[in-house]
């Protein structure tokens, strides 16, 4: 652990970036952060930690973050720097004049999963309370919606169903469309652990990605899928299991809805979802398909892993459902080794969406047109809500175009960065009378703000984080607020200016909250936390230590549906124009967008994007390693360095997304997960050509 000067003192908190959630005791020098260090006792990570988080204090610091609330009539003025009265009356008064002017439904916002949850609680309570509709999202829209769609339908609740630990019982282990070892280093490593002690590897990804092939680890089968083709392969698995004889017929039996499970039975049975019907699509030798699924169906405990390379497609909530679909028919759900665990890419994924920031949910999952649900809040809150699910990030984006949606408050997210199709993205901002950024730094979003205020880091922060195995951990300030107000507090003022009277006295108050009003978190407190650690939701009656493993005895739902998974290709075509598939992931050293890492010493190891191409495909092109190459899709073209990799297959080129200047997401499509919008980043044909650019 590097260290910059003696500490003096120290204070436990979680990591800011990934939904592994690790425990650090930050030490300090006076006010300044002088190391992190793994705390032992942490539940997720017992000890152990990864060079992105080690170094997460660099940017609490950093000269670029931006400490006074700033305001401007026009995105073409320039910045004015006033008190926080003036920034919030600002904010106010503009979204009071647009909803007399447009009416009640023409502003929304947007939470983050970078936040405390009771920092995105107070943002969805300020958007259903305040500013009286549903307009509320999630960044997580873009990543993990599919999950809660496909988890909620098929389980009954949005959240995967093991803890980290439990991977120490797998014997065979699935990863598709993840990279631990890159994206989620600690939990990556503490896999690696146990493959190294004989648990079998099945790894179904375009990419070589490391697992594949590693010291001492070898995967009996890597299942190198083309990209769009997830379901057909899932469904192919499925076929095996299922006319081989080799579903758990006891646990279906009395575990899972038996109409469904007969109509899911004769759907892949069908000859059309074989692995000889669908080899040419995939691109797989029907043959592997087949021994994976034996040895899924048959190696002991048997755990799927995933991550956005499952979700972030058009049919990305299809596709967890045939996860879900492949878990129960082996019998792998509701102990120790096994389960089906989504891997988020954000630290609060899993807290943002649990605290109600999707439009058509109250806090736990509820929907808003539950009228006893409803009702509870509405007696909480003094307040009378809509039941009408509200406006999703595209069709905000989409009637900002039209002209009907005119104000947004976004928290901590750089949706002009992160979001798909960049061109509408901009248009959609630009016609915006009031966006509202509350933020560390000047991102590329805020250049169209007209109110910037500042946030605090999570070294600032007091609250939970919620992480990918639902643990609940603290985060706990560690320096003074840099900006002289929380984050929840700014929230809070700007919804009393907008009329709705909502005060606290501490975070603590707004967590008891969320206990008194959502069942799964009704014996959560931070007296709790700091007692004991953390703990996994669900905590209530039943449950009253936390619930580390779910849906021991019975589904959530009651009993387990199947639900019919009918591969459907994507609308995105390659052809001659656009030849080859790019696909977008993550590596070690950075987080997201780069926005925290670029501003840390995690900058030395990472200071471009690259395009990694086929060695064949390069010299088809003429393109030699490192070049410089444009990549063109129909939506428009980047420009990047290459680095010709035997890691990719044929045809299919990938890039990570950590700097602005490589503008990934100004070529990805404008398709959709068909259920829940998320987009489709990892799909997009594209040719790719020398570049005269230096
Ligand atoms: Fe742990 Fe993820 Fe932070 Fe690394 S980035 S220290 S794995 S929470």
């Amino acid at each position: 652990v590097e260290q910059h000067g003696t500490p003096t003192r120290a204070v436990s908190t979680t990591c800011a970036y990934c939904g592994v959630g690790c425990s650090f005791r930050a030490e300090l020098q006076g006010d300044q952060v002088v190391r992190m260090v793994p705390e032992k006792t942490g539940g997720a990570n017992e000890g152990h930690s990864c060079v992105k988080g080690r170094f997460a204090w660099g940017y609490a610091t950093h000269k670029d973050r931006i400490t006074t609330p700033m305001v401007r009539e026009k995105t073409t003025d320039p910045w004015r720097k006033v008190d926080w009265d003036e920034a919030i009356n600002f904010a106010a008064d503009r979204f009071k004049k647009i909803q007399e002017k447009y009416g009640q439904n023409a502003i929304g916002g947007i939470t983050s999963s970078r936040c405390t949850n009771e920092e995105v609680y107070v943002v969805q309570k300020m958007i259903r309370a305040a500013f009286r509709n549903n307009n509320v999202d999630t960044c997580a829209r873009v990543c993990h919606s599919p999950t809660g769609y496909g988890l909620k339908n098929t389980f009954g609740t949005s959240a995967g169903t093991q803890n980290f630990k439990s991977v120490e019982k797998s014997d065979v282990i699935l990863v598709i469309g993840a990279n631990p070892t890159d994206a989620h280093p600690v939990f990556g490593s503490r896999m690696k652990k146990r493959l190294r002690q004989g648990a079998k590897l099945i790894v179904a990804d375009p990419r070589r990605i490391e697992l594949v092939e590693t010291p001492h680890i070898k995967a009996s089968h890597h299942l190198q899928l083309r990209p769009g083709t997830n379901v057909a392969l899932m469904n192919a698995l499925s076929h095996v299991v299922v006319t081989e004889g080799l579903v758990n017929e006891a646990f279906v039996a009395e575990r899972c809805d038996p109409v469904e499970f007969d109509r899911w039975r004769t759907f892949v049975a069908e000859e059309r979802n074989s692995p000889e019907a669908m080899a040419d699509k995939i691109g797989v030798d029907p043959q592997e398909i087949r021994k994976a699924a034996r040895l899924f169906a048959t190696g002991g405990n048997a755990a799927i892993y995933y991550g956005l390379g499952v979700t972030e497609h058009s049919q990305g909530s299809t596709m967890v459902m045939c996860l879900a679909n492949l878990a129960m028919a082996t019998g792998n759900i509701g102990r120790e080794g096994v389960g089906v665990n989504p891997l988020r890419g954000q630290n609060n994924v899993q807290g943002s969406c649990d605290m109600g920031s999707f439009p058509h949910e109250l806090p736990g999952y509820r929907h808003v047109s539950d009228d006893a649900v409803r009702g509870s809040f509405e007696d909480d809150w003094g307040v009378s809500l809509s039941s009408d699910p509200g406006f999703r990030i595209p069709n905000m984006f989409a009637a900002a175009v039209d002209g009907t949606f005119k104000g947004m408050f976004v928290q901590g997210e750089d949706i002009a960065q992160s979001d798909p199709n960049t061109h509408h993205v901009t248009a959609a901002l630009e016609a915006l009378e009031c966006l509202v950024v509350q933020d560390l730094f000047l991102n590329e979003t805020a250049a169209f703000a007209h109110v910037f205020l500042p946030g605090t880091s999570f070294l600032e922060k007091d609250g939970t984080f919620t992480n990918a195995e639902r643990r609940i951990n603290r985060v706990r300030p560690v320096m003074e607020e840099r900006n002289g107000l929380s984050e929840w507090e700014a929230v809070c003022r700007l919804a009393q200016a907008m009329g709705y009277d909502m005060t606290y006295n501490a975070p603590s108050e707004i967590m008891d909250e969320i206990a008194r009003l959502t069942p799964a978190f009704a014996g959560v407190s931070f007296d709790r936390l700091d007692r004991e650690g953390s703990l996994q939701w669900p905590v209530n009656d039943k449950a009253p230590n936390g619930t580390p493993t779910m849906h021991v005895d019975g589904f959530v739902r009651g009993k387990g549906r199947f639900m019919i998974t009918e591969y459907v290709p994507t609308d995105e075509r390659t052809n001659r124009s656009f030849p080859l598939i790019l696909t977008t992931g993550r590596i070690l050293s950075q987080y997201n967008v780069g926005a925290q890492t670029r501003r840390t010493e995690n900058s030395r190891w990472h200071d471009q994007d690259v395009l990694e191409i086929h060695p064949f495909d390069a010299e088809e092109r003429g393109i030699a390693d490192g070049d410089m190459v444009s990549i063109q899709s129909r939506m428009g073209a980047v420009t990047l360095p290459v680095m010709i990799s035997e890691r990719m297959p044929q045809g299919v080129v990938y890039t990570t997304f950590h700097h602005p200047v490589s503008g990934a997401n100004v070529i990805t499509t404008e398709f959709s997960d068909w259920a829940t919008n998320c987009p489709e980043y990892k799909v997009t044909a594209v040719q790719v050509a020398r570049s005269n650019q230096p």
